[in-house]
């Protein structure tokens, strides 16, 4: 058996100012054929679940292809978006024949000229492959799902989890289809509900978690293969935005399609009820103040590079300077000019140093301080369950009890180890403020006295019904109170 795989993949804030190209890529994430490493990446895990099947089962050739990732950002230029495509199409050209192609998608790619980024990859893979090699993908759940996709692909499994930890196992469960189906032992069959909603569903709190739990029973009933939640992704904004539960049989599109409804209803009737409370800036410094032992862990949910904004908001910061608090610890601020002006001026030295604030009107003004340069870092990384997330070049400054991390390769705050990476213990502070909206919890939950998810208003554009989409094709909640009328 020969199998194909490659990855290719971002997510596009088609609102943010942080425009995409193909540098972006070689930033992020780049590995040319053969050259991946051994620990996978969010979503270039099918290729690593690929090597181990065959390293498993004599008889199975994998052909590697190109795996490509960029920070979530802007709008992807064109010629960025075809080069890479066509690099990988090249390529299954020349591996074929081929019985299968597994690909690490993300699912909310958008391009100058193309809303479906990954609806047109398949759709050319398909066209070099014929109908009869099973074709199949991992996806985000924080992705749009196409008529396009569902076409061109046999089998498509979002991760379940959100922190999405659980991208490894669902790689593994992609070739485990994909091979059952290559033998003829079981015939995909994908259906599709669109469950008419734009929400943020972290499945580490509940109702979600339960949700997940029954969305995983139901994998075990007769007939059903996977079972996927299509959370959606609000800042994209393209024709098939919201979320849609996709179920996959073993060809029994009545079943499927009775329990995509099923489900995808009791998920619509979860609408409004699946965040954690999220305080203003000034409430959640009231609330950690109050909280005398321990460490607070202060998310900044909307200035998420995670979520394609670019990670140098200053809003709560500067409301931390300005109330005194000392015992403060920033992971991170994204500024790789500072960054370099930083390792221009070497460790120990004090610079007045601008910071933050850059990018954009609305998240914050920079920061102007007079700093330590504590510690310089090249290429630190954080860990994100398996995989090494870059941040770039790094420097830690200091001034009046507060040390920040400013970082060069845009990046959501996963995991401690970001602190870790520059010498800072988080527990040694009475605050560590981070930016991310939730993938942040598994990671630092063990080490808060308590955890504040902090709603700064911006940038990130967090309100379905002030967003002003051009292009949503159907009825959604929040926008719409009853889109299924
Ligand atoms: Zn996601």
């Amino acid at each position: 058996m020969r199998i194909f795989t490659a990855s290719l993949a971002t997510e596009t804030n088609t609102f943010s100012p942080m425009y995409t190209d193909v540098h972006s890529f070689y930033q992020s994430f780049y590995a040319a054929p053969g050259q991946h490493p051994a620990t996978p990446t969010l979503c270039s895990a099918p290729l690593i679940a690929c090597r181990e099947y065959a390293q498993a089962h004599a008889g199975t050739e994998v052909i590697e292809g190109s795996c490509a990732w960029a920070e979530p950002g802007g709008l992807l230029n064109r010629q960025s978006y075809e080069l890479l495509r066509d690099e990988i199409l090249l390529q299954l050209r020349e591996a074929m024949p081929v019985q299968a192609v597994l690909l690490g998608l993300h699912g909310a790619m958008v391009a100058q000229g193309y809303d479906d980024c990954e609806g047109d990859l398949l759709q050319h893979v398909r066209a070099i492959t014929g109908p009869d090699v099973i074709i199949g993908a991992t996806l985000d759940p924080h992705s749009h799902l196409t008529a396009a996709r569902l076409q061109a692909a046999n089998l498509l499994i979002a991760f379940k989890e959100f922190p999405h930890l659980d991208f490894m196992q669902c790689a593994r469960e992609l070739v485990k289809l994909a091979v059952a189906a290559v033998q003829r032992q079981i015939t995909p069959s994908m259906s599709s509900f669109d469950c008419r909603m734009i929400d943020v569903l972290p499945t580490s709190h509940e109702p979600m978690r339960s949700f997940i739990a029954k969305v995983r029973q139901t994998e075990q009933q007769p007939g059903v293969l996977s079972v996927s939640v299509i959370h959606g992704f609000m800042a994209g904004d393209v024709p098939d935005m919201g979320s849609r539960l996709l179920v996959i049989t073993d060809n029994q599109p009545q079943l499927g399609q009775q329990l995509a409804r099923q489900l995808g209803l009791e998920l619509f009737s979860l609408r409004g009820k699946t965040l954690p409370e999220f305080h203003s800036i000034n409430a959640a410094l009231d609330l950690a103040r109050q909280c005398n032992t321990g460490t607070t862990v202060l998310a900044d949910v909307w200035d998420n590079p995670g979520g394609g904004v670019a990670g140098d908001g200053t809003l709560i910061l500067q409301q931390i300077i300005a109330r005194g608090l000392t015992g403060v610890a920033v992971g991170t601020i994204w500024d790789p000019m500072a960054v370099k002006l930083c390792f221009a001026a070497g460790e120990g030295a004090i610079i007045t140093l601008r910071f933050g604030g850059k990018s954009c009107a609305t998240a914050g003004a920079p920061i102007d301080k007079e700093v330590k340069v504590v510690r310089l870092k090249a290429n630190a990384q954080q860990q994100f369950a398996d995989s090494s997330v870059p941040m770039g070049d790094c420097a830690l400054i200091a001034f009046d009890g507060i040390e920040v991390i400013l970082n060069s390769n845009r990046c959501q705050s996963f995991d401690p180890s970001l602190f870790q990476a520059l010498g800072v213990v988080p527990r040694q502070y009475r605050l560590l403020l981070i930016k991310s909206t939730n993938h942040f919890y598994q990671g630092f939950a063990p080490l808060a006295a308590q955890i504040l998810y902090v709603d700064a208003g911006a940038p990130y554009p967090s309100d379905p019904k002030r967003n002003g989409y051009r292009k949503l094709s159907r009825p959604l909640w929040p926008i719409t109170e009853q889109p299924f009328d």
